[in-house]
């Protein structure tokens, strides 16, 4: 089993409802999340006139390869009814690998770390309610560290939901 850390964002119709559905979508294939960052809300990056975006981080374990996990997330972005689009347009759900264990890996198809990872405080911000202290593989740094470095703008990242949330499925009682 490798620890991931999945990145998520929505703006489009129920952007909440989008979040809990994609994370109820992963473990029927394969992905088990375990808990879930706080939820914030962000001023979209790119075209203007989007709403905002929703984003959260989940930390999941999995024992899916990094190209399957990646097939597994396209293919709950299609269920969900994201078309492939603009790029930085607006989205039902956007699902990202953010981090994968150690692993370092930059492919046409995958780059893990994510390769906005260290420039987007609303990737950092959730990542680091689940693993501040956590040292990004090949960048000799904390979350912490890669959030406090990057200029913010007031407002550009609320917080909506304060709690970080144990999303283990529960036990089923006998
Ligand atoms: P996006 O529009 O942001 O969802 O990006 C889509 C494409 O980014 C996917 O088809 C992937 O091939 C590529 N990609 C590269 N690195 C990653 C990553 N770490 N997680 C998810 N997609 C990635």
């Amino acid at each position: 089993m490798v620890r991931v850390f999945i990145a998520l964002g929505a703006n489009l119709g129920e952007p909440r409802a989008a979040l809990a559905e994609a994370q109820a979508r992963l473990r029927p294939l394969g992905v088990a999340p375990l808990r879930r960052a706080r939820l914030y809300r962000s001023a979209p990056v790119g075209p203007p006139g989007q709403p905002p975006y929703y984003n959260t981080a989940l930390e999941v374990e999995t024992a899916l390869l990094p190209d399957d996990l990646l097939a597994v997330l396209k293919q709950i972005e299609a269920t969900m009814g994201r078309t492939p689009g603009e790029r930085w347009g607006p989205r039902v759900i956007d699902l990202d690998i953010a981090l994968y264990g150690g692993l370092v890996l930059d492919t046409p198809e995958l780059t893990i770390p994510h390769r906005e990872l260290a420039n987007r405080a609303f990737v950092l911000a959730p990542l680091c309610d689940l693993a501040a202290d956590l040292e990004v593989p090949g960048r000799g740094a904390t979350l912490a560290a890669l959030l406090e470095a990057l200029p913010r703008t007031p407002g550009d990242l609320e917080v909506v939901e304060h709690a970080v949330q144990d999303v283990r499925a529960a036990p089923i009682p006998r």
